[in-house]
């Protein structure tokens, strides 16, 4: 009998696709060498990718057609979250087209799911926007914003403004079928991009939302309603650490879900970054016995899923 497959939910970070249209062009053709690495080791993938830098792109661009005609009103957050999904899932699917072919592999179809993930309207993220997008602004340029095109800024550090915009919980993937479907046909998906176009139930509608939905979270969820074994969030770091930059830092192999949430509420994980894959990992390791995570860096997942290095994350 053959042995079934391990199925797995990549996370990428925003060092998979670089910050412009040219570092994303060469960094998905090294990201796809590590994704296919993982197929030849008879697993089945679900990709899930980060936008930040993309979705801030898209989000000023759209602001300077508004500024340069009146006559096109400003584009909504969830429009610019669902153009990145279509632009990142093009260069991704693309170069992992290209890297199936090279190896050989002619069999394997890959398609981006435009993903759609419903949030609570009540989710208390909505009243505390603390997600920094885009570009900086001056303090009128701020207000001109606030003023016209409804954004939320925040004064960052001293560098300026920026809009800033609600992080909510992931509560539903709206596409969960077609992408289950999709895997199960045996095909390679990206999903759950940027974590999803936010959107809230009104009636039978689904209405965008001024928000973008943390990618590590959205990648948990979908790991848990894949009934996957794996949930691997690809980052800039082989491990995670505790006293991460101090000089008792300590670079964990293995971290059961008691000492996470212990080191958790330590503070050894920054907000923002490293807090929310650690936090995603627990919940995933937790949802089911057998269920492990794996932080690492992209470079590394096939030494990662072999258990040669990353920090697994396990009940
Ligand atoms: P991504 O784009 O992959 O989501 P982030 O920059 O959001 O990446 O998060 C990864 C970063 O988190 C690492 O590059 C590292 O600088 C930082 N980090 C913060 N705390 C820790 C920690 N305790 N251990 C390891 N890395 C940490
Ligand atoms: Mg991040």
């Amino acid at each position: 009998m053959m042995a079934k497959k391990k199925r797995i939910v990549i996370a990428l970070g925003g060092n998979a696709l670089g910050n412009t249209l040219s570092e994303q062009m060469a960094a998905v053709k090294i990201t796809a060498k590590a994704i296919v690495d993982l197929i030849q080791e008879d697993c089945e993938v679900v990709v899930v990718h980060g936008n930040g830098p993309q979705v801030g792109m898209i989000n000023n661009a759209m602001a300077a057609l508004t500024r340069e005609n009146a006559a096109q009103p400003n584009t909504p957050l969830s429009v610019c979250v669902a153009m990145s999904q279509a632009y990142i899932g093009y260069d991704l699917q693309n170069a992992l087209r290209e890297e199936l072919y090279n190896r050989n592999i002619k069999d394997m179809p890959v398609a981006t799911m435009i993903t759609q993930v419903r949030v609570e309207k009540e989710d208390p993220a909505f009243q505390n926007p603390s997600k920094p997008i885009g570009h900086f602004m001056t303090q009128e340029e701020a207000r001109f914003a606030e003023e016209n095109y409804g954004y939320v800024t925040k004064e960052d550090a001293g560098r300026g403004y920026r809009r800033v915009v609600a992080s909510p919980k992931p509560a539903e993937i709206v596409e969960i079928g077609a992408i289950r479907a999709l895997l199960e046909s045996g095909q390679l998906v990206i999903a759950c991009g940027g974590g999803g176009i936010p959107v809230t139930l009104e009636g039978n509608h689904l209405r965008g939302a001024s928000a973008v939905i943390d990618k590590d979270f959205a990648s948990c969820l979908l790991a848990e309603q894949l009934d996957a074994d794996f949930l691997i969030i690809l980052t800039a770091v082989e491990k995670v650490a505790i006293n991460f930059g101090k000089p008792e830092e300590k670079w964990l192999n293995d971290l059961n879900c008691s000492d996470a949430k212990k080191y958790i509420a330590e503070g050894h994980f920054a907000p923002g970054s490293m807090l929310p894959k650690v936090e995603a990992a627990v919940r995933f390791a937790e949802s089911k016995p057998g269920r492990t995570a794996l932080i690492t860096l992209l470079e590394k997942a096939k030494e990662g899923i072999l258990g040669n290095t990353g920090t697994h994350i396990h009940q």
